[in-house]
């Protein structure tokens, strides 16, 4: 599979013990259907901080979107 839409962004829930990895544009969907799912509605999923990071450092300067 090399014609993915983009990069797998990894989802970790330590309520779980998981991580999991999701297209990009369904991550957000996902942290939040997990959530709501099987915590309650708790923020206890999240995309890996240290990639996430990285990803919002990148897409601001690829997209220019920093004001
Ligand atoms: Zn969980």
């Amino acid at each position: 599979m090399t014609d993915s839409e983009g990069p797998e962004i990894p989802v970790v829930c330590e309520g779980c013990g998981t991580r999991t990895a999701v297209p990009f544009d369904e991550v957000e969907d996902a942290v939040a259907r997990h959530n709501e799912q099987l915590h309650d509605g708790d923020p206890v999923a999240e995309v890996d901080p240290d990639v996430l990071e990285e990803l919002a450092d990148r897409f601001a300067r690829d997209s220019g979107l920093l004001e």
